[in-house]
């Protein structure tokens, strides 16, 4: 994009939630332009649920008018606690003395499916943020946020900041994605649940997208996905600090190795990230004739009934497998009414263990199952793949089995 040295700069919703915080903010903005980036700033809305303008906030409002508003006009409401949190920020940048402009994902060109309140982003047309760039503006854009191509505001999902983070980063072909949170970086695992969780300096898109898709929140796995489709370069780092962070690229690219950081792809396991409220399923296949049509029946109707499935084990009488919590109820009434006898386990949670180094190392699920059950944890499911293994446990167990894991593996600092 000509010589504009483009730096996309996302911040959580704890970042922005007071005052005092949004003028560190802002210094990160400013040391950024100050450095002779052009900073594209994507914000999320202020504060978590409870919070007066925070999404949840907004959600229960208009949820107490109605428990079922239309999904297009959820979606425009949902948008609006990033565009309050973005006036806001730029409010304060021009307050410091910086020009900014406040792009809602409309105004900045973000265009995604029609898919209210989980909408993909399909194409983004950077015409507007890069007229504005040019002008010497920082651009500030609402995250999570989108417009149809007839022009319906949409909603990018849980996550959705971080997405369209790493969307503009790559649409921009902006030198790094910074991802600022209220932690020092992607750690071992979740610093709430594991005191001495280690900060992983650098890491593989691989490895990050594995240990986001099994739960750890710190970073959305969509996120990871875009980045990694350009290789642009994805940093976490704490919005309170001045750590490095961890950074998130490509094993193969060299040019990270120069300025004396140390890939290690030859780690073991990368860390732990857990999922609680989660439902084991137990069907009774006995009496059927067909066994194979029979499994496939049962996720043919999970599909059509858009439960997601997890956890499949499939033998001879029996089909065991995972569905969230919430929607359990729904997938035993289905199976009921396809005569099957289901048993249920509610309120499991599934512990993953990341490493891309599992699949060369004999004896790692045996230092799992050793780790657990030395705590007296009860393993009630358990699956590999050559980069991940997966426990699922009762969700009494679950902080117990993270910890034991961590200690087992020696990832803590
Ligand atoms: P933001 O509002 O900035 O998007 P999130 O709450 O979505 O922040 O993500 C940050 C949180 O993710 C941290 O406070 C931390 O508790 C949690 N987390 C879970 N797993 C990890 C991990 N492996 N490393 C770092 N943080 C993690
Ligand atoms: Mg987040």
């Amino acid at each position: 994009m000509g010589n504009l040295r483009i730096l996309v700069q996302k911040f959580g919703g704890t970042s922005v939630a007071t005052q005092e915080r949004r003028i560190q903010v802002a210094e990160k903005i400013i040391a950024a332009k100050e450095e002779g980036y052009s900073p594209v700033v994507v914000v999320s809305a202020i504060g978590r649920s409870g919070d007066p303008y925070a999404t949840d906030t907004l959600l229960n409002m208009v949820k107490g008018i109605n428990s079922d508003v239309p999904r297009r006009e959820l979606d425009i409401l949902m948008s609006c606690g990033e565009v309050i949190s973005g006036v806001v920020m730029v409010s304060t940048l021009v307050e410091l003395g910086y020009d900014a402009i406040l792009l809602t994902g409309a105004q900045a060109g973000i265009i995604t499916s029609n898919t209210f309140g989980d909408a993909r982003i399909v194409r983004i047309k950077p015409k507007n943020i890069l007229e504005n760039l040019t002008e010497g503006k920082i651009v500030v854009v609402t995250g999570f946020q989108g417009i149809t191509e007839d022009g319906d505001v949409t909603t990018l999902g849980r996550g959705g900041s971080d997405t369209t983070a790493s969307a503009l980063g790559v649409a921009l072909d902006a030198e790094t994605i910074d991802i600022y949170t209220d932690v020092e970086g992607i750690m071992t695992a979740d610093p709430r649940i594991v005191d001495n969780a280690k900060i992983l300096d650098v890491v593989t898109y691989n490895e990050i997208f594995q240990l986001a898709y099994q739960g750890a929140k710190v970073i959305h796995p969509r996120a990871v996905e875009i980045a990694m489709q350009k290789n642009i370069p994805l940093r976490v780092k704490s919005t309170f600090s001045d750590a490095p962070g961890t950074l998130v690229t490509n094993q193969v690219d060299s040019d990270y190795i120069e300025i004396g950081t140390d890939i290690k792809n030859d780690r073991l396991i990368t860390g732990i990230a857990h999922t609680p409220n989660i439902t084991q399923l137990r069907v009774n296949t006995q009496n059927e004739q067909n066994v194979p049509e029979v499994d496939l029946k049962i996720f043919k109707a999970m599909a059509l009934a858009d439960i997601s499935v997890d956890f499949i084990t499939v033998l001879p009488n029996t089909v065991i497998y995972t569905v969230k919590d919430e929607v359990a109820d729904k997938a035993v009434k289905i199976l009921n009414n396809m005569g099957f006898e289901v048993g249920t386990r509610p309120s499991c949670a599934k512990i993953s263990i990341i490493g891309g180094g599992i699949a060369e190392v004999t004896g790692v699920m045996a230092q799992v199952l050793e780790a657990l059950t030395s705590q007296g944890i009860q393993v009630l499911q358990s699956a590999d793949s050559n980069a991940t293994i997966w426990v699922l446990v009762a969700k009494e167990d679950m902080v117990k089995a993270v910890r034991s894991l961590h200690e087992s593996f020696l990832l803590g600092r």
